[in-house]
C-alpha cells in the first residue's frame, strides 16, 4: 500500500505553485494519492477571502481528471479551528495500516512550532517539505534537533513506516501566491496562465476576489 500525501491550505485560490509541487511529489515519491484539503477555518491565517465552499469548488475545478489527485473536504464538515493534527488524526482512523505524508512548503515548515500540537505531528504521519531547490533546511533549534533526530534521505523509508519520518524534497519552485493573484483579479486583470483554465474561469464566472 503506497503512501497518501496529505496536502492542506488555504488554498485561496489554488494556482500553479501548489499543483507542480504535489505532482512533483506524487511522482517522485511513488505516492498512492494527493489530498488536497482546504481548510475550513484557519486558525493561523484570519479571514480568508473566498469562503470555504468556494476554496473547495476551486480545489475540484484544478484537480477534475488529474489521476491520483483527490479533493477532501473533512475540514470543511468539521466545527471549530482546522487544526492540522486533528485532520490527520481523522485519516489515520480512516487508513489506519496506511503511510501518511503531511505535504508542507519550507515556509510553513519553518513555522511548524506556532502549530497547534505540533510535536504529536510525527506519531501520525511523515512530515514531506517541499523545497526549493539550493536553499538550506534549518540546521539549529528545535527545527535543526528534529531534522537530525527523524530526517530521512530515503523514499523508501516512507514506504516502509506509516509515520515519524521527516522529508525534504526538492520540487520547482514557481513563484505564484494566492495574494498576488487575488490583488490581479481585484485590479481587473485576467490571472490566466497562473493557474488551470477551469479555476481561472470559476474565479471570473463567480466573481469571488472581485473586490468590491
Ligand atoms: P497566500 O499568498 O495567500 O499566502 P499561499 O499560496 O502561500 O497563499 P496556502 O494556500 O495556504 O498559501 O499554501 C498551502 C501550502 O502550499 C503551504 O504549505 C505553502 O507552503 C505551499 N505553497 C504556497 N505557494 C506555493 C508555491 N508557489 N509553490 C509551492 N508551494 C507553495
Amino acid at each position: 500500500m503506497r503512501p497518501i500525501g496529505v496536502f492542506g491550505g488555504t488554498f485561496d485560490p489554488i494556482h500553479y505553485g501548489h499543483l507542480r509541487s504535489a505532482f512533483e511529489m506524487l511522482q517522485a515519491l511513488d505516492f498512492e494519492e494527493v489530498r488536497f484539503i482546504p481548510c475550513g477555518d484557519p486558525p493561523h491565517r484570519g479571514v480568508t477571502f473566498a469562503n470555504a465552499e468556494q476554496r473547495y469548488r476551486l480545489v475540484e475545478c484544478a484537480i477534475d481528471r488529474q489521476e491520483g489527485f483527490v479533493a477532501d473536504d473533512r475540514e470543511l464538515r468539521r466545527d471549530g479551528p482546522s487544526y492540522t493534527i486533528d485532520t490527520l488524526i481523522s485519516l489515520r482512523k480512516e487508513f489506519p495500516e496506511r503511510s501518511l505524508g503531511l505535504i508542507i512548503g519550507m515556509d510553513a515548515f519553518l513555522g511548524l512550532p506556532g502549530w497547534h500540537r505540533w510535536d504529536d505531528l510525527l506519531d501520525v504521519a511523515h512530515i514531506v517539505v517541499a523545497h526549493r531547490p539550493g536553499w538550506k533546511a534549518p540546521d539549529i533549534g528545535v527545527l535543526g534537533e528534529m531534522i537530525t533526530e527523524y530526517g530521512t534521505h530515503k523514499v523508501d523509508d516512507l514506504h516502509v513506516m506509516t509515520s515519524g519520518r521527516i522529508h525534504i524534497h526538492a520540487v520547482t519552485q514557481l513563484e505564484i501566491s494566492s495574494t498576488e493573484i487575488r490583488d490581479l483579479v481585484a485590479a481587473g486583470r485576467d490571472p490566466r496562465f497562473l493557474m488551470p483554465d477551469a479555476v481561472r474561469d470559476e474565479i471570473l464566472k463567480t466573481g469571488v476576489y472581485k473586490g468590491d
